[in-house]
């Protein structure tokens, strides 16, 4: 069993209590490593050592702060093989996926950020008797919290600018896949990252995350995961006016319309749908298609979908790996006997895989449901999962309609040929990310995020480096 250690003050060291919490590999349903099972006493020990390095980390320049993240970035890089290896392990998505997506983007986003921060600039504005400049100063001390199904990938994708901006960060990765997390750890003290620039605090969401959210010292919280749990951060977190920042849940409409460009389109609705066992918050989990091609389109989609291999994450073959949790397995196949219930018909999938050697994992074949109300639960409600719904649509009145019905608004697609119509339809769309004839290609300078419950502010960019810092008007009378 490897245990995990928290990176505090910049040394590794076990939980206060000594207490741990069960890692599964999901591929196998077994416990494999141990995670601290922190409490507020390691919450305040991270804080303590985050706010004595504000002072020196905020005076570092920004040359030095992005040397020592690009460090970073390389010693990500030159740990791809092993860094996916463990990502794959801790979390059941195939090693090659990891590999090909998550690594690499851990390796970006500090490398994005360390350059990022040179190019930062702020705005003056002048009057005919004074000039006034806006200075954007390091908040602090600031929290990020991240889910279990981009693990290293989210984690630190808000880690990144935090240190860019001069901040100092207690940082909780998923209980669920913490093991990257604990390995980025060794590659900040190689790298010469300062103690205390960066604290990690494994564990439990309510005994670790929601200390964060109370703490008085803490300036602002990044926070990606749940709506419920986003909620629950704001409720309590407003009232003591810290910055946040909540990326949460979907439930990503595919808007496919009978001109677009059919292979392209089914090429990418297959990646959009069950990508990462569909458990990316961007999958498009409501596939809406132009009533004239629905049969066809249909029939071609259960055709592949019913070939794609779930197997073994190690296995280069599968192109579906298992289900992080054995919690989160369960909730996937009650949505499928829900659907069922809702009067949907299973096309395709609906049922779990046992693979040869690994019958003890959490694998569920790829799902495809049809014949549900466009309000039914299953089709308002966040799955998270190998399961997508296919549904007519006549009018393009009709598929926005049935588009911005949820109570989300993380990202869409839309696939047409007709470039008036994917303005107008853009435009519309209730979503903080629209992809038109294409999924998932991400510029890390754009805006990312969700409206209505799916997000609170922006990251990306400087979104994200505006987001870590405080602006500060200064204003000269020149008389
Ligand atoms: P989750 O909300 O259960 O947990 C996220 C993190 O919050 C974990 O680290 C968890 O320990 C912590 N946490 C739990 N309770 C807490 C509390 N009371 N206070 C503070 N922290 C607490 O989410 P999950 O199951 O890990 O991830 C899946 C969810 O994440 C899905 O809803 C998915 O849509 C969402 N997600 C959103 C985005 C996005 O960019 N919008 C990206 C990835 C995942």
């Amino acid at each position: 069993m490897i245990k995990i250690k928290n990176y505090i003050n910049g040394a590794l060291v076990a939980p206060i209590s000594n207490e741990y919490l069960d890692v599964f590999d999901p591929s196998i349903g077994k416990p494999y490593a141990e995670v601290p099972d922190s409490d507020i006493r390691d919450v305040e020990a991270a804080i303590e050592a985050a706010e004595n390095a504000c002072a020196n980390w905020a005076a570092t320049s920004i040359n030095d702060r992005a040397r020592i993240m690009t460090k970073i970035a390389d010693l990500i890089g030159a740990n791809l093989d092993r860094l996916a290896k463990a990502e794959s392990l801790d979390n059941g998505k195939p090693v090659w996926l990891a590999k090909r997506v998550d690594i690499p983007r851990a390796e970006s986003n500090f490398r994005f950020f360390a350059q990022a921060i040179t190019q930062f600039s702020t705005q003056t504005h002048e009057m005919s008797e004074a000039i006034n400049y806006t200075l954007r100063q390091p908040l602090g001390v600031v929290a990020t919290i991240s889910p279990w199904n981009l693990p290293l990938y989210l984690f630190t994708w808000k880690i990144a600018p935090a240190i860019a901006a001069g901040n100092c960060v207690i940082a909780k990765p998923s209980e669920v896949t913490p093991m990257t997390a604990y390995l980025l750890a060794e590659l900040c003290i190689e790298a010469g990252l300062p103690a205390g620039v960066l604290n990690i605090v494994h564990g439990d969401g309510v005994k670790v995350g929601a200390e964060f959210s109370k703490h008085p010292k803490v300036k602002a919280i990044s926070f990606t995961g749940s709506t419920r749990v986003g909620k629950a951060i704001a409720t309590t977190a407003a009232p003591l006016f810290k910055k946040l920042s909540l990326e949460m849940g979907g439930k990503n409409p595919n808007l496919i319309f009978a001109d677009c460009d059919y292979e392209k389109m089914m090429h990418q609705i297959i990646r959009t749908s069950f990508g990462n066992q569909g458990q990316i918050c961007l999958c498009g989990s409501r596939i809406l298609v132009e009533a004239s091609i629905y049969d066809q389109f249909k029939k071609d989609f259960v055709a592949i979908t019913s070939k794609l291999k779930v197997g073994p994450p190690s296995h280069p073959t599968s192109k579906s790996g298992a289900i992080v949790s054995k919690v989160h397995y369960e909730k996937i196949l009650s949505y499928i006997e829900l659907a069922k219930e809702e009067g949907g018909k299973i096309l395709a999938g609906g049922t779990p895989v046992f693979p040869e050697g690994h019958e003890d994992g959490w694998y569920i074949q790829p799902t495809i449901i049809e014949d549900l109300p466009h309000d039914a639960r299953c089709n308002m409600e966040e799955i998270f999962g190998p399961v997508v719904t296919i549904m007519p649509f006549e009018t393009d009145q009709q598929a926005l309609d049935y588009a911005n019905a949820t109570e989300y608004g993380l990202s869409a697609s839309i696939w047409t040929e007709n470039i008036t119509r994917a303005h107008k339809m853009a435009k519309e769309l209730e979503a903080g990310i629209v992809w038109v004839n294409t999924w998932l290609l991400r510029d890390l300078r754009t805006p990312f995020g969700g409206v209505k419950n799916s997000g609170v502010g922006r990251e990306g960019g400087f979104e994200a480096l505006k987001f870590f810092t405080e602006p500060k008007n200064v204003c000269i009378h020149i008389g």
